[in-house]
């Protein structure tokens, strides 16, 4: 079912991320890691469809998106970076990502975070965040987001990782089993990893390497 949404505010996040709060539907229910299908009631995009996952907590009264956007692709999200207060867009019912095995470590590049920034903040509510820990790969420091948000849910188990640059307070290096090796002693616990396709592949081949299950690598892209 397709449901007609008004947006409340949309926030920079950084350069290109930026969160959107949309009023919610009567009745209309998630749970944290659900992605929807989203689109645009304007000309030129009416055949276009993007999914997005909500970030914000199942029980919020109002919904909440992160998205990137791609002035390049000439497509919903070039447009969602001009969405204002008042703007109708069009969400799908919700339906399923990530699937939980238990606490783990959550990896991600880019906005492949999304689903996890839904679930870590639905496990601080319920006080079960101890022994996860969130790796997000973001190219460059313009490029990360909620950097402040995760370190203070995680601490010392909060890992940003720049892959071009050296910046103080992040790591610096490519997704690989050399990475991975240096920075994760257990491999024998759940691993959670979204992001673009290459990235995913790149860290599930990298997990497989240092002994991980493979029933314990949630892959989504
Ligand atoms: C289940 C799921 C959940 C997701 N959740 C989120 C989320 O929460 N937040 C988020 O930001 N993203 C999320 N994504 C990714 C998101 O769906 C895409 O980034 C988004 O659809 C891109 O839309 P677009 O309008 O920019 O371009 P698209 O609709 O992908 O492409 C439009 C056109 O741009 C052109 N194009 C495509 N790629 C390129 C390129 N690299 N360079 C130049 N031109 C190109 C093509 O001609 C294409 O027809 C999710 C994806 C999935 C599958």
């Amino acid at each position: 079912m397709e449901h007609a949404v008004h947006l409340k505010n949309s926030e920079a996040l950084n350069h290109n991320v930026v969160r959107l709060t949309l009023d919610r539907p009567a009745g209309y229910a998630f749970t944290a890691g659900q992605a929807i299908d989203f689109k645009l009631p304007r000309p030129g995009l009416e055949e276009k469809v993007s999914a997005f996952t909500f970030t914000g907590l199942a029980t919020d009264p109002h919904l909440e998106l992160t998205i990137k956007c791609y002035p390049e692709h000439h497509g919903i999200t070039e447009q969602v970076a001009s969405l204002k207060a008042g703007d109708t867009v069009l969400i799908s019912d919700p339906f399923d990502t990530v699937a939980l095995k238990g606490p783990g470590v959550f990896i991600a590049g880019g906005t492949g975070v999304t689903p996890f920034i839904a679930v870590l903040r639905q496990l601080q509510v319920e006080k079960k965040l101890a022994g996860n820990a969130l790796f997000h790969f973001n190219r460059t420091k313009a490029d990360a987001f909620l950097v402040n948000e995760f370190s203070a849910m995680l601490g010392r188990d909060f890992h940003g990782v720049l892959s071009q640059e050296d910046a103080p307070g992040f790591l610096h290096g490519a997704v690989n089993a050399d990475f991975l090796r240096t920075h994760i002693r257990d491999f024998q616990q759940p691993f959670y990893t979204c992001g673009p396709e290459g990235f995913v592949l790149a860290v599930k081949n990298a997990l497989l390497e240092l002994g991980a299950d493979a029933e314990l690598i949630d892959v989504q892209f």
